[in-house]
């Protein structure tokens, strides 16, 4: 692993990267390496009660403030929820995400998670890293990145149909991680009473599900994305 990464996480929505892999990015943040977390929708549909518009600008501060519990910066490519566009205009704003960015290595959502926000951010992240790199492909950021990124699967929801091929002990990044998760106010009723989910119970009983599994108190699991040229022969993960 180089001293100094760059580590760009891409969830669907503001709390998605915080239920699955705050441990992880904490742990490179805590190492000196510079951390992105993007959220590509918004959260406007994630209440029952409060308005959408206001519902997004709440939000957007929720994942701020988690994002600097963490060590890490937070961007929104606000797209509404449930609407990431499937076409080119959608795609290029993910190249101009990795443009921005420029990653040593990314982390986001397997193509098969359990709602569409997620299956397409893991689409069109996959497509963006490729296509961020070549210079004739334009978008509003000229300058194209000299990597085609090695990519990283988080856990899916509550870890259904997927087996890590890596671990990440998280034990001393834990409460960093509930601490991150308690930022996201709206989305601790909204879960509770939409999805009959106890989010502080969820992480806690991933993250020991996840640690029983490579002999660590806590832990968060990773697939590799296995496909030239983004193979390398170091360990990637903290
Ligand atoms: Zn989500």
């Amino acid at each position: 692993m180089k001293e100094k990464m760059t580590v760009l996480a891409v969830g669907a929505h503001p709390d998605d990267i915080e239920m699955l892999c705050a441990g992880t990015l904490a742990k490179y943040a805590g190492a000196g390496h510079k951390v992105y977390m993007c959220h590509a929708a918004n959260g406007n549909k994630g209440h029952f009660v409060i308005p959408s518009d206001e519902l997004r600008l709440i939000r957007r501060e929720e994942a701020k403030a988690a994002a600097a519990i963490i060590g890490a910066e937070s961007i929104s490519l606000d797209f509404p929820d449930c609407e990431i566009p499937p076409t080119k205009d959608g795609l290029d704003r993910f190249i101009d995400l990795i443009r921005q960015t420029r990653p040593d290595i990314i982390i986001t959502h397997p193509p098969y998670d359990y709602m569409p926000d997620h299956v397409m951010v893991g689409k069109h992240v996959f497509d963006a890293s490729f296509h961020a790199t070549l210079p004739y492909y334009k978008t509003d950021i000229a300058e194209y990145h000299d990597t085609v990124a090695p990519i990283y699967y988080m856990d899916t929801l509550v870890g259904v149909g997927f087996l890590p091929q890596e671990y990440v002990d998280i034990t001393e990044e834990y409460e960093i991680k509930r601490k991150a998760l308690n930022c996201h106010q709206s989305q601790v009723t909204w879960l509770a009473e939409h999805d009959n989910i106890d989010i502080f119970e969820y992480i806690e009983t991933s993250a020991r599900f996840r640690g029983l599994q490579c002999d660590a108190r806590y832990a968060e699991g990773f697939c590799r994305l296995d496909v030239w040229p983004r193979n390398k022969t170091e360990r990637l993960l903290p």
